[in-house]
């Protein structure tokens, strides 16, 4: 028995099409899962079962071996030992920093309320914004102060939904730089869906895809990346060239070597500067079809003649 456990989740919003299919998952405690899927995959429905606030038509969650009610079946919907946290999630905006971490501690004793706020503070390096109103931080140290609000009551379980939608890159990198600093230190588990790949692969390397309500892919990142399970995975890390002629076999753009003679010939089309390459598009000449290829070197211009190569390994067999 795991410590977190999602089995055999079902929910369809309407009858026609389901929102999640057969969905199953187990996490040991103190985990760090990342699920990646584009809009409308089930991500925010299956979080907000797996908090109780939301009645599935069939399945379990677990936590602990104990049974996660739905709204149907609990008075109260919802549970302090998973907490969800979602883009706009609103802090109380004429209470300083402190007051809003310590919010959900109302209940407890004034000395230990104290203690915990203390730490949290200290633990999201919030300490010299304590006194301070949310609307004096910015959007990134906000999100901050509702995470550390959320585990103010020691949750097992953190759910975060899209967390950083509002919150520019350099925001996004810099607070996810922090929270896995944060993560570390404590034992919550949590699962953060998003569909930025990226932002998943910056926070941890343990992956599940998610397609239409359905897992298509769970493992760790590289694996993943290396041994995509059909072209959807495999484009999440990068674009893709079908090989001509072959139906179901494609190459990414830095497996693609660029030589002046021998291989596969093609005119480069357009360059782009990238930060770690210029992104050649190459008409293929006997197929005309167009290729994106990476120039590392950022030798090559429109125009230019191009022989491209590469080794049959890396060679990817992908169904859609
Ligand atoms: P994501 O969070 O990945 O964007 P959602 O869980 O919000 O996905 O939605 C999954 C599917 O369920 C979508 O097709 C969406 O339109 C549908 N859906 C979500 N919430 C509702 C709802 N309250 N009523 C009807 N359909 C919904
Ligand atoms: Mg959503």
């Amino acid at each position: 028995m795991s410590f977190f456990s999602v089995r055999n989740i079902r929910k369809s919003y309407e009858q026609k099409v389901a929102a999640l299919h057969n969905f199953s998952l187990d996490l040991e405690e103190g985990s760090l899962l990342a699920i990646v899927g584009e809009s409308g995959s089930g991500k925010s429905t299956l979080l907000r079962i797996l908090a109780g606030l939301e009645k599935q038509d069939e399945g379990q969650v677990l936590l602990n071996g104990q049974e996660i009610l739905n709204p149907s079946q609990k008075l109260v919907a919802g549970y302090d030992e998973i907490k969800l946290i979602h883009q706009d999630y609103q802090l109380y905006p004429n209470t300083t920093v402190a007051e809003n971490i310590a919010r959900p501690l109302l209940l407890f004793e004034k000395n230990y309320t104290q203690k915990r706020v203390k730490t949290l503070l200290k633990q999201f390096g919030l300490e010299k914004f304590a006194d301070r109103l949310p609307r004096q931080l910015s959007g990134g140290q906000q999100q901050k102060v509702a995470i550390a609000s959320a585990l103010a009551i020691e949750p097992e379980v953190l759910l975060l939904d899209e967390p950083f939608s509002s919150l520019d890159r350099i925001q996004t990198h810099q607070l996810i730089g922090e929270l896995v600093e944060s993560f570390k230190e404590g034992k919550t588990t949590v699962i953060f869906v998003t569909h930025e790949l990226d932002d998943a692969l910056r926070l941890t390397d343990d992956l599940l895809i998610l397609q239409k309500g359905k897992i298509i892919q769970q493992g760790n990142s590289r694996v993943l990346c290396e041994n995509p399970k059909n072209q959807y995975v495999a484009r999440l890390f990068s674009p893709i060239n079908q090989i001509p002629s072959q139906e179901n076999r494609f190459i990414r753009p830095s497996d693609v070597k660029l030589r002046t003679k021998g291989g596969l010939l093609g005119h480069v089309v357009d360059s782009r500067f990238l930060v770690h390459f210029n992104s050649l598009q190459v008409r293929l000449k006997e197929s005309g079809m167009i290729w994106e290829v990476d120039d590392p070197l950022r030798k090559y211009q429109v125009g230019d003649r191009v022989y491209l190569n590469w080794n049959t390994e890396k060679e990817l067999v992908l169904s859609s």
